[in-house]
């Protein structure tokens, strides 16, 4: 059997049990990059978002089919091209490798699927003959448009109506269309573009069309979960439910999931706003760890602020997992019994129970590190010791390192943190942080972590008091606890 999943499912706005359209397997989908330059960590937000997901479902035994996209035919990459002089489709090959290069060392999995446009343009052009041949879309100058008004059912993802969306129309509107919210399938290339034959124009199509003629090839007319995020709701998403529905006649989508922004200050981190950081950059700097890390920490439906607290605070959490890795592995040699089952040895036992539970949940991941790193203290604080002496310390027994190392490839699968070697992190770490002033942080996860039991403690002794004490000082260092229904309580980053 496998594990309940309850996801927030944007298409109603609310948190829903999951249920696939096949039993125990996912038809998964994430809207992926356009490759015209490096890539930056708001897009890795992306990256790593469409990963945890793809990993959860599989460590929850599940049959994944997964398919994330490269937009390698659009604008931006003709323009950059004819800037360099060269051909849009080489130069676009040049930055996939280049990303594919950043997701390994995001320690991405390889999605099932990674279809690019150049690769779908027969199924792109078959879909639009038809929603021609369905009266859904029209023709003007070799150029198609997608009819709105035709298809009833629009504005349900992003909630927007077709008469507001008329009447809030600011921009010049193009005197071809029927309606202004008409959308391109496919417009005929201007000389020197790189076209495509079809039956309206020598051209190239729209940006929407490619993800729906991508998921009917590869995952079918309806799949389990779409992701992207939350500013491709509208237009790019509610104009693929539109061109998929009208063309397929079924439903799309069943979940829709979308993950907030990563900001840089009060903005989102974008190439056009030119306050972007590039994962290259980062990860030269700092490893792939330490972003991975960043971008795990936080759940994926908050906004994130990029800032040197929060890469500080990676920083910290990536050294305790690397260090406990290697001080573990060390006393597996040096302080290690024979025996036996300890009270400990019971307790990590319902780690992972507890770890899939919070997964689960909407796939809180902070929820599941922070049962990780609790298991990491309570190890350090009992077996393990940096300069090996282990003065004072119990020695562990091999059915504890049994369960621990089954905690710890459970929280390698699931979260796809601790995928590079701990010495080489370290050491970069180390580099890095001779070049940057490390931000005090005000509060570590383990004393958060204490905290949150004093507070739990608190309320459970009714001393209301000293329970909102604990809730305003997490409070003011930007830490909200959650209360859940089931009597676990959660903290996360605001
Ligand atoms: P693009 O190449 O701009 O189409 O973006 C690829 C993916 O990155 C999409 O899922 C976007 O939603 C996502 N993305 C772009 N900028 C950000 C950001 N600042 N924060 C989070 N996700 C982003
Ligand atoms: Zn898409």
């Amino acid at each position: 059997m496998n594990q309940k999943v309850t996801i927030f499912n944007n298409l109603t706005r609310s948190k829903l049990p999951f249920v696939p359209i096949k039993e125990g397997e996912v038809l998964f989908y994430s809207c992926g990059p356009t490759t015209y330059d490096f890539l930056h960590v708001g897009n890795a937000r992306a990256f790593v978002v469409g990963d945890l997901i793809n990993r959860i479902f599989k460590a929850l035994d599940y049959k994944v089919t997964f398919a994330r996209n490269f937009t390698d035919v659009d604008d931006k990459i003709i323009n950059r091209a004819n800037e360099l002089k060269i051909d849009p489709l080489k130069h676009s090959a040049v930055y996939i490798a280049e990303c594919e290069k950043d997701m390994d060392s995001l320690g991405m999995l390889q999605p099932d699927h990674a279809p690019k446009v150049s690769e779908t343009m027969p199924e792109i052009i078959r879909m639009i003959e038809v929603l021609m041949e369905k009266n859904f879309a029209y023709e003007v100058d070799g150029e198609v448009f997608f009819h709105v008004p035709m298809f009833k059912d629009y504005g349900k993802l992003s909630k927007k109506k077709l008469s507001e969306l008329e009447h809030g129309k600011r921009v010049e509107v193009d005197k071809r269309k029927k309606h202004s919210s008409d959308f391109v399938l496919w417009k005929p290339a201007k000389p020197g573009e790189p076209s495509w034959d079809s039956p309206w124009s020598k051209g190239r199509p729209g940006w929407h069309i490619e993800c729906s003629a991508m998921i009917k090839k590869i995952l079918g007319d309806t799949i389990d979960i779409h992701h992207g995020g939350v500013d491709l709701m509208f237009p790019h998403h509610e104009n693929e439910i539109a061109q998929s529905e009208a063309a397929n006649g079924r439903t799309f989508v069943n979940y829709w999931c979308h993950h907030e922004f990563l900001n840089f200050g009060s903005e989102k981190m974008s190439k056009s706003l030119g306050n972007v950081v590039t994962i290259r950059q980062f990860i030269e700097k700092f490893s792939g760890e330490v972003l991975r890390q960043l971008l795990s920490i936080v759940h994926y439906r908050t906004v994130m602020v990029w800032s040197d607290d929060a890469i500080t605070r990676a920083i910290n959490d990536v050294e305790r997992i690397h260090k406990f890795m290697i001080n573990f592995e060390k006393a597996k040699k040096e302080n290690l019994k024979d025996d036996s089952t300890s009270e400990m040895t019971g307790k990590f036992k319902g780690i992972i129970p507890k770890m899939k539970k919070n997964l689960a949940s909407d796939f809180n991941v902070p929820g599941a590190m922070a049962l990780f790193f609790s298991m990491i203290r309570q190890i350090n604080r009992e077996f393990l010791d940096e300069q090996g002496k282990y003065e004072g310390k119990n020695k562990l027994g091999k059915e504890m390192v049994d369960v621990v190392e089954e905690v710890i490839s459970f929280t390698k699968l699931s979260t796809g943190l601790i995928h590079d070697n701990p010495e080489l992190i370290l050491n970069k770490i180390n580099e890095a942080k001779k070049n940057f002033s490390v931000v005090e942080v005000l509060f570590s996860n383990e004393e958060i972590e204490k905290l949150v039991t004093q507070r739990t403690d608190a309320r459970n002794s009714k001393n209301w008091a000293l329970a909102d004490e604990i809730r305003d000082k997490l409070g003011s260092a930007g830490i909200t606890i959650k209360d859940n229904p089931d009597g676990t309580v959660g903290w996360s980053y605001k």
